[in-house]
């Protein structure tokens, strides 16, 4: 299979995994622990997907180890983001997690904004591998806050304001959802192209 076909056909199951989770979170409505799994499971692996295709689509990679590792990144980052619930409700209980009065912190978006900043940075003066995890924990929150913005909406505050979006279209979530690889890869891009002179630094070419 040639990079663009298999590069449409990982578009394609990232948006079956988008579909498919929130699918079957909405019609397991009767055990509100196995609702909030499969919702949890479909934020990792959307997290995951997304990572895979930023990290497939550059033209050097870093080796099979750490590879893995940059997915296994972004997988339980996207994941984790939600135990602020709990942090928040100051409780284990599921029941106090779900029914806060207020959106979480790890749930703001200036966060994710301010990661993409860092990315940035990292990009021009950070190491390949502290750039790579960076831009792991981004795919990890914007994947994360897009996917719940179909429901609550896009809320940012910062010391100056506190606003929060009307919920985001399924359509404009999954388009977004698959522009964030593209938009990372830009980055990282730009990140090799500008460092493949230095020293010390072992690239695979693996396509
Ligand atoms: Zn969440």
């Amino acid at each position: 299979m040639n990079f663009k076909a298999l590069l449409f056909f990982k578009h394609v199951i990232l948006c079956c995994v988008c579909v498919f989770g929130d699918k079957l979170t909405e019609y397991v409505q009767k055990s509100a622990l196995l609702r909030a799994c499969i919702d949890n499971a479909t934020h990792a692996f959307i997290g995951c997907v997304v990572a895979e295709i930023t990290l497939h689509s550059l033209k050097y990679q870093v080796s099979h180890q750490e590879y893995c590792l940059l997915l296994f990144v972004a997988l339980i980052v996207s994941s984790f983001i939600d135990l602020d619930h709990f942090i928040e409700a100051r409780s284990f209980s599921l029941q106090d997690a779900t029914h806060l009065d207020r959106r979480p912190f790890l749930h703001n978006s200036a966060i994710c904004l301010a990661t993409f900043l860092l990315l940035i940075l990292a990009k021009r003066f950070a190491d390949i591998k502290l750039t790579l995890f960076i831009a792991m924990v981004f795919i990890a929150l914007s994947t994360h806050h897009l996917r719940d913005a179909t429901r609550r909406g896009i809320w940012i505050k910062s010391p100056f304001q506190d606003s929060n979006t009307p919920a985001l279209p399924y359509a404009v979530f999954l388009g977004l959802v698959n522009i964030i690889p593209h938009v990372v890869h830009h980055v990282l891009t730009n990140t090799f192209s500008s460092k493949t002179n230095a020293p010390n630094m072992k690239l695979v070419e693996l396509v």
